[in-house]
């Protein structure tokens, strides 16, 4: 009997599986990482057969083999295992399943873990980053206890998570290596916040203890005397409306502080990770020569790849606000070329969801805002349509800036982030040819509309697979909430 024979017999054989879903599910094995089926079952197997492996470093022709949660084996002529179901790619890139290091699913935005989550499947993202926030009179590890134990619950996806504590105490400090033995190093600090230069020497202490546990310390680099003191000058001459949002936020207190937040990481040599850059300038700041090779990641977000600051004008403006606002399209232009040159390491989601009319309430001004917008569903394929397909940047740095490098700089590599065996069986097959028209009724975030309303997209997911788990396929998340898992992550080595 030939390949092809074999791989018809097998598919009929399993289509009775497909067609009644995933295995037993296994209560009581809710823990951190446990396989979705019985431990006296056979894993189920996925064949991918015919498709195009690509990774940050290279792509290949190749069938996939997935055995329960992970990838064992890849290479030609593979043959289907007893039951196992057979998904035909040929035509079909595989890549490693995406890792946002940064999207808000709760705390009064309009997605939780649930509907985030599911944004993110449907948008070849398995892995999401998000924070532990804590309610009052909770310590830091408490909150993280609190939102690891949520993920088994609700989530759709892999979930991993930041710690947000302020001020900076000796007691915080002390906890870093809690967060590590957790699985889950890294803490973010806003720069925004009115105190934050009173918490200088403290933050240091911080920064020494989070570098001794492989902790990663993720910076919102805006200088808060700066913006409090732009925000003064717009009120006293009436000018608090959303019209004059960008003026609020000006490009030099990004500079400023990013500028402090690398030397920061210089003085301590702590791991640290810039969230939404969004100006040239404040890319020179972070990779000035002077300080030398840091171990400083950086992220940009959809937002600056795409959009100008003219698009903050009008009555539709304030849809595209996020913190720092948009910038002029030279700002636009450094974006792209620092993810092309390295520069930028990835392209984050930020997802902030909110409706269209909460974004638009006419009670919001320069002080009450709501930051942000929708993006784990589209951030990929629009990339992919804008990057890859117009020829500015490979496939291996597509890869590289969705799922690899964040991977690499928040401990989850190998385990996520690339296709070897070994490695989590967490793919998105997309399909580079179908044309695909960008509909905010698509996104199973709760939000109500997208910047990319229209736009027309060359290049889909098909199908997302979750640790062996198909989650999404021809439109539909079929992965159940509660189907997640925390993501454990490793702590960073200590002067990488
Ligand atoms: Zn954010």
């Amino acid at each position: 009997m030939n390949r092809r024979e074999l791989v018809r017999r097998a598919a009929i054989a399993t289509a009775g599986l497909a067609a009644t879903g995933s295995p037993a599910m296994v209560s009581g094995l809710s823990g951190w990482g446990p396989p979705h089926y019985a431990p006296d079952q056979t894993p189920p197997e996925l064949l991918l057969l015919g498709g195009r492996v690509v990774n940050s470093d290279g792509a290949r022709d190749a069938d996939v083999r997935i055995r329960g949660e992970r990838i064992v084996e890849i290479g030609p002529g593979l043959l289907p295992g007893e039951g196992a179901r057979i998904v035909e790619s040929a035509g079909l890139l595989l890549m490693p399943g995406g890792v946002d290091p940064h999207a808000h699913l709760q705390g009064g935005f309009a997605d939780d873990l649930t509907t985030g989550t599911r944004a993110a499947v449907a948008g070849g993202i398995t892995t999401v980053g998000t924070f532990a926030y804590g309610r009052e009179g909770e310590t830091p590890v408490d909150a993280l206890d609190r939102w690891l134990a949520e993920v088994p619950r609700t989530a759709v996806g892999d979930v991993f998570f930041h710690v947000a504590a302020w001020p900076p105490t000796p007691a915080f400090a002390e906890m870093m290596p809690d967060l590590a033995t957790r699985g889950q190093p890294s803490h973010k600090v806003f720069m925004t916040r009115r105190d934050f230069g009173a918490h200088r020497d403290a933050l240091i202490h911080v920064l020494e203890s989070a570098r001794d546990a492989g902790v990663v310390t993720l910076m919102h680099c805006e200088d808060a005397a700066i913006l409090a003191d732009t925000a003064r000058r717009l009120r006293e001459t009436g000018r608090t409306s959303l019209a004059h949002f960008a003026e609020s936020r000006p490009e030099l207190a990004e500079v400023a502080a990013t500028q402090e937040a690398a030397a920061l990481c210089a003085h301590t040599r702590a791991p640290m990770h810039l969230v939404h850059l969004s100006s040239a300038r404040a890319l020179e700041a972070a990779r000035d020569p002077f300080l030398g090779t840091l171990p400083l990641t950086i992220e940009t977000r959809p937002l600056y790849l795409y959009f100008s600051e003219e698009w903050l004008r009008g009555p539709e403006g304030p849809l595209y606000i996020g913190q720092p606002p948009l910038r002029p399209a030279s700002d636009v232009e450094a974006m792209w070329r620092g993810l092309q040159d390295g520069r930028i390491d990835m392209l984050a989601t930020d997802h902030a969801p909110w409706t269209r009319a909460q974004k638009l309430d006419p009670e919001l001004d320069i002080d009450r805002l709501r930051p942000g917008v929708s993006d784990l569903r589209f951030v990929r394929p629009v990339l992919f349509s804008e990057g890859v397909q117009r020829g500015r940047m490979s496939l291996g740095r597509y890869v590289d800036v969705t799922s690899t490098a964040a991977a690499k700089a928040f401990g989850l590599y190998p385990d996520r982030g690339v296709i070897r065996e070994g490695s989590f069986g967490d793919i998105m097959v997309l399909d580079p040819e179908m044309i695909h028209s960008v509909r905010a009724s698509d996104d199973p975030s709760n939000s109500d509309y997208t910047p990319f309303e229209g736009w027309t997209l060359r290049g889909w997911p098909v199908m997302t697979i979750r640790r062996g788990e198909v989650v999404y396929e021809n439109g539909e998340v079929s992965g159940q909430a509660g189907s997640g898992r925390p993501a454990n992550r490793h702590p960073r080595e200590v002067g990488q």
